[in-house]
């Protein structure tokens, strides 16, 4: 296996090393950094932005878990399973749920503070799909900052531990085995490591979040590019699960034409008992679905949508006037200061929402331990499939998955190591500069590239609309080929390598989306409305051919 692709740009200056690199400071990057330690390995965390930047601070709902009386991982087990639709990798999702409590537990012993009762037991509230009290929150609704904020100040005081924050990582580095030895990437500053370096490593683990700027209305941040990804597949691993793509129901709906990272109104809000409306003010859940609003998320997110287009709205909204004045301030401080900074009163009036993308569900394929299909290449947190989500993730399952799935790294790694199965790697200088460079399109790309995929990909798709994307996508790419083939390329920096891993990751989404001709959890085809277990009750798994172009093919059965 070698690198086949890479980011067009400059020879690395400047070199460093460490034992593990992690590339993402989410709660998966910095809990293997924080497990790794404990074998002995030295870590070094590289982040695009600064620690805090990715979606894990952004997470208000919380993290779910059999923490509560009477529940049981199996019945987690089961909720799980049923909102996968049948894609789910079931030991996957019973590695989470069962070692998923004792990770709740060693994150709280790390520092982060889950609100508790008078007893001082541990809150639960409920999320859409689950039959049980079992999503542990912190500070109402700021969950993840205060995961986020445990994890950073263990990793600051932790000596071993190195941060390189402003860093983008370009590409994989490996060894002349094709055993992954490092990375190239661009360091945003001034000083000794400023511009294209590389950072040798023993093993390295991609951290890098979601991929919801792929979309124009997204809940995701900026970072949020799917670069994991792009390296991934640039890097010669198997992705997959591409085209299930969680679009939440409830993101505020800030105008017609908004962009970019839209304010979230959490799960627990409907959880807590807010009653989602029409423009005439009917409960158009009820009837539905037993779960009426708190049916998983597609159901309510295709509802929406449906009521949407039958009453020509651009949005619906949630009714949580019932809560009072008082509820609002303390359990969901964060999403009432957010309304009425957008002029919006929940006391006193409906919010106005519309589904956004939120979440994915595929990414780069791993196994139990989070290997991917590189050798010294893992994944965790939202940029890997683990196979825990299936066709769609059920609410607050994605923090805990993070936690599990980064310990398991660590634990493979830690137990490589004391094997001595970890050796110092040489990179394979000749392999890196033999790969193919990435023509980068224009900065302006992103804007269209995302444009393309909400028309085409989005909540509603249908062969056409996805044949438009994908030409569309096609047209951005042939573009930038001829601008290096008139010697007018655009210039390697961060905006142009973004929009070529956004280019690679949306052309593979749509390629996915197109090929599966059925509807299955969060992936809604108007021309193929049913699910179809027969052809379709399994992945496609998508690589990088020699062109270049993802193809996706579906897994054996
Ligand atoms: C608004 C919102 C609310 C949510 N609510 C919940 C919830 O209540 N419960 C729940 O379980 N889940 C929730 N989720 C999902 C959950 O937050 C994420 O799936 C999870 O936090 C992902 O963690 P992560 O560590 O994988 O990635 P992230 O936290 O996104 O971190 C990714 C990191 O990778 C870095 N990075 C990316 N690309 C590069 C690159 N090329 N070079 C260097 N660094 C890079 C980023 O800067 C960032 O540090 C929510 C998500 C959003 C957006």
């Amino acid at each position: 296996m070698s690198v086949t692709h890479r980011l067009t740009a400059p020879a690395p200056g400047w070199t460093a090393s460490t034992d593990v690199v992690v590339v993402g400071s989410g709660v998966a990057g910095l809990t293997v950094a924080l497990n790794v330690r404990k074998a002995g390995l030295r870590a070094m965390v590289v982040t695009k932005a600064v620690l805090d930047e990715g979606s894990t601070r952004w997470a208000q709902g919380g993290i779910a878990a059999a923490l509560g009386e009477g529940d049981t991982p199996e019945q987690h087990l089961d909720d799980t399973l049923v909102a996968g639709a049948g894609l789910c990798d079931e030991e996957a999702v019973r590695t989470l749920v069962t070692e998923g409590p004792d990770a709740v537990r060693r994150l709280i012993a790390t520092g982060a503070l889950f609100d508790r009762g008078e007893d001082g037991e541990i809150l639960l509230t409920r999320e859409g799909g689950h039959h049980r009290r079992r999503i542990a929150h912190a500070g109402g609704d700021a969950t993840g900052a205060e995961i986020s904020r445990a994890l950073v100040a263990a990793v600051r005081t932790d000596p071993g531990i190195e941060l390189i924050e402003h860093a983008l990582v370009l590409d994989l580095l490996t060894d002349p085995e094709g055993h992954a030895a490092g990375l190239t990437l661009h360091v945003m500053g001034e000083g000794q490591r400023d511009g294209v370096g590389a950072v040798r490593a023993r093993a390295v683990v991609l951290a890098t979040g979601g991929m919801g700027q792929v979309f124009s209305a997204t809940t995701n941040p900026a970072v949020s590019t799917g670069d994991g990804v792009a390296l991934a597949l640039r890097a010669g691993a198997a992705v997959t699960d591409l085209e299930f793509v969680q679009f939440h129901p409830t993101p505020l709906w800030v105008g017609p034409d908004a962009e970019g990272q839209l304010p979230l109104i959490s799960e627990a809000v409907r959880g807590e008992g807010a009653h989602l409306v029409d423009a005439d003010g009917v409960r158009f859940m009820v009837g539905q679905h037993e779960l009426a609003e708190l049916a998983p998320r597609d159901i309510v997110a295709k509802a929406i949508t449906r009521r949407m287009q039958e009453q020509g709205a651009d949005h619906m909204f949630l009714d949580g006037r019932h809560f009072g004045a008082e509820m609002w301030e303390h359990r969901f401080p964060t999403i009432l200061a957010t309304c009425r900074a957008h002029g919006i009163d929940p006391v006193t009036a409906p919010i106005p929402i519309a589904p956004a993308a939120h979440y994915a569900s595929g990414g780069v394929r791993t196994d139990p331990r989070g290997r991917t299909s590189v050798p010294g290449l893992y994944a965790c947190g939202e940029v890997a499939c683990t196979g825990v989500h299936g066709a769609n993730r059920l609410a607050s399952n994605s923090l805990l998955e993070g936690l599990v799935f980064a310990e398991r790294i660590a634990a493979d790694l830690a137990g490589r190591h004391a094997a001595g199965e970890l050796p110092e790697r040489t990179v394979d200088v000749a392999a890196a500069r033999a790969a193919r460079p990435v023509p980068l399109p224009p900065s302006e790309a992103r804007a269209e590239i995302q444009r393309l995929m909400s028309r085409g990909a989005g909540v509603l798709r249908s062969a056409a609309s996805m044949a438009d994307a994908a030409a569309g996508l096609a047209l951005i790419a042939e573009q930038a080929h001829s601008h290096v083939a008139e010697e007018k390329p655009a210039d390697p920096r961060v905006e142009t390598w973004e929009a070529a891993n956004l280019l690679l990751v949306a052309t593979a989404l749509v390629a996915a989306a197109a090929q599966r001709e059925e509807t299955r959890g969060c992936h809604w085809r108007e021309d193929f409305p049913e699910r179809d277990d027969a052809h379709w009750r399994r992945h496609l798994i998508t690589t990088l051919a020699a062109s270049g172009d993802p193809v996706s093919t579906p897994e054996e059965q």
